[in-house]
């Protein structure tokens, strides 16, 4: 590996949200494709970084070309289905690196260019005249979010503490106070070739960037040090939710308490019943039951919101969906959802 960027902070600055599960020992006996397993499974098993099964890693690796016996530069990137936490090997697919500019070529040479176009479609099986060695892994959709930045290890993830940033409302001028110029925002995009331009693009334009926050669905940490990327996945998430712990009000934080409280049938305020939205399984006979702590309105409810306690610079939108779903209606506002493969 390359020297290493910067790392979590010791001391009084160590982190206290997330917590590294790397071992130097461990790491020093593996190379290469080892190293990105290694890597991927520590950061899965740990569901403060990423949402089961969510998220992918990759590496671009120096290997021998079975065919010349040549040393080329191979992206390896988590391929399509499969869990960060048990990934193996096989789990990975193999792309030569000196193929993929010329489905740069390919895409940017289309005159109609973006996430629903026919060339963003017409993308993706193109990836298969770029494998390396036959690997019969299939490319995760997410590949472009790996491809194009200019960095040898990438780790794109879902955490619970990232994505209630960027679902919130105000989620870019958030990205700037949490993170400064060190970690860039790019809006809500359906995962593909376009988006992985756009985020090669943000990058040249943010030099300085150690990561990126993606609008509605998570982030992605990079390095060309593969335990200093790993590292600023868990920064990143650590700085999330320091933010968000600083501006929690408790009980009043979704909601400041006068909301109407669930009651029984006699009127009088008690264990809410049966409400699909509500920790206890409750449903109030109207309003907010104040156990609720998701943004999702009780099926009985009127329409109240839960916005009035929350500071309006970190107030969440009424979503909270990082892995968006096919076939389901989306709040006004916020984006279509959709079916990745990851
Ligand atoms: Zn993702």
């Amino acid at each position: 590996m390359t020297k290493a960027g910067p790392r979590l902070p010791q001391g009084a600055d160590a982190p206290s949200f997330v917590k590294s599960r790397w071992s130097d020992e461990e790491a020093a006996k593996l190379a290469g494709l080892d190293r990105l397993v290694y890597r991927s499974n520590r950061l899965g098993e740990d569901l403060t970084l990423t949402n089961t099964g969510g998220g992918n890693t990759s590496s671009k690796l120096v290997e021998k070309d079975p065919l010349t016996g040549e040393a080329v530069e191979v992206l390896w990137v988590k391929g399509s289905g499969g869990d960060l936490r048990t990934a193996r090997r096989d789990g990975f697919a193999s792309l030569y690196l000196d193929k993929l500019p010329a489905m740069k070529t390919l895409y940017l040479g289309h005159p109609e260019r973006g996430p629903k176009t026919a060339i963003e479609d017409a993308m993706v099986p193109m990836y298969s005249h770029c494998v390396f060695n036959l690997n019969p892994r299939a490319c995760s959709i997410d590949t472009p979010l790996h491809t194009f930045v200019p960095h040898r290890n990438v780790d794109h993830l879902h955490p619970n503490a990232v994505i209630a940033v960027v679902a919130s409302v105000n989620q870019e001028r958030l990205c700037r106070e949490v993170y400064g110029d060190e970690v860039i925002y790019v809006p809500w995009q359906r995962p593909g070739f376009d988006i992985g331009l756009l985020i090669e693009k943000s990058i040249r334009e943010n030099p300085k960037a150690r990561g990126v926050l993606l609008g509605h669905h998570g982030m992605s940490s990079w390095s060309d040090d593969d335990k200093a990327c790993y590292e600023t996945a868990l920064e990143i998430v650590e700085r999330a939710a320091r933010y968000i712990e600083a501006r929690d009000r408790g009980e009043r934080t979704f909601g400041d308490g006068s909301t109407p409280r669930c009651r029984t049938p006699s009127g009088g305020a008690s264990r809410p019943r049966s409400c699909p939205g509500c920790a206890g399984g409750s449903r109030p006979s109207g309003g907010w039951s104040p156990r609720c702590r998701t943004t999702r309105r009780c099926s009985a409810s009127s329409a109240v919101t839960t916005d009035r306690a929350w500071p309006a610079s970190a107030r969440p939108a009424r979503t909270t969906s990082c892995a968006p779903r096919s076939g389901r209606s989306s709040p006004a506002g916020t984006p279509r959802a959709e079916t990745p493969r990851r």
